[in-house]
């Protein structure tokens, strides 16, 4: 127990002003997909794009739509996937904001782990079973990614007999979550990426304004699940751990939402 505290407070205190990094490898496969499929190179402008974002419509969150937008236009996110918990109202309204940088996500939980869902139509409810969640999302076309599955501090991680389940149906793994404070979780998810030939999409996990813009890709332009799949082969990922601390935050996002009624 005393080995695993400190292990933790290494982890934390190794994540304090770490600059920003650029992890060639954590889209090695990405780049090695690229050599498998037969497309023409497309034309398009390279842009910054957050996968993984949460707005007060999320209940642990304090990123409201306004700030949000002032944020992404401060650290020059061209693109970002709104994806609050098993909601996407948020996201519609962010959408309605500014149409071309806000994309419809939804981070859902399963009985087995958290998926996260891009190009959402229709709002999935939590608490189906993996593989039906995936089903419904593959019925409105949404690219599928799971969210930090290796994280055993989180809620929605997951077993490994659970993911090899579903890793014949999904696009991609979360190679990279800002708010995994051991850095090892995020080293697994990479090498489980690898080993099944996924691609890989990073995330911040924003759940502060601060928190945004800690893991982004730099990619091709795209507008749908085709092209997003082509646009992350030539994906550079842009990372850095978020620290510990976020999680207090989070969870007095939480106690304060529970105990008034007040709007963050
Ligand atoms: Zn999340």
């Amino acid at each position: 127990m005393f080995k695993q505290v400190l292990e933790l407070l290494y982890s934390w205190l190794s994540t304090l002003g770490s600059p920003t990094i650029v992890h060639d490898e954590i889209t090695a496969y990405n780049h090695f997909y690229l050599l498998q499929i037969d497309q023409p190179m497309l034309q398009s402008e390279m842009i910054k794009t957050e996968f993984h974002c949460h707005t007060t419509y999320s209940n642990d969150s304090t990123v409201n739509l306004q700030d949000l937008v002032i944020a992404c236009e401060n650290k020059h996110i061209q693109k970002l996937v709104v994806t609050d918990h098993n909601t996407i109202s948020g996201a519609i309204q962010a959408q309605k904001l500014d149409p071309h940088r806000f994309i419809i996500g939804e981070e859902i939980l399963t009985q087995q782990g958290e998926l996260l869902g891009i190009f959402i139509k229709e709002e999935i409810p939590q608490g189906l079973s993996a593989l039906k969640t995936i089903e419904l999302l593959r019925s409105q076309e949404a690219f599928i990614s799971v969210s930090h599955p290796f994280d055993p501090f989180r809620a929605g991680h997951w077993e490994m007999t659970d993911i090899l389940d579903i890793v014949s149906s999904i696009d991609a793994i979360e190679v990279f979550n800002s708010r995994c404070f051991v850095p090892r979780f995020n080293t697994r998810a990479r090498e489980f990426s690898h080993h099944n030939k996924l691609l890989g999409t990073v995330g911040s996990d924003a759940h502060s304004i601060i928190e945004i813009g800690k893991a982004t890709l730099t990619l091709p332009n795209f507008d749908d699940t085709p092209s997003l799949k082509y646009a992350l082969t030539m994906a550079q990922p842009h990372v850095r751990l978020s620290g510990l601390w976020v999680h207090f935050y989070s969870r007095y996002a939480y106690w304060r939402k529970r105990t008034t009624s007040v709007v963050l």
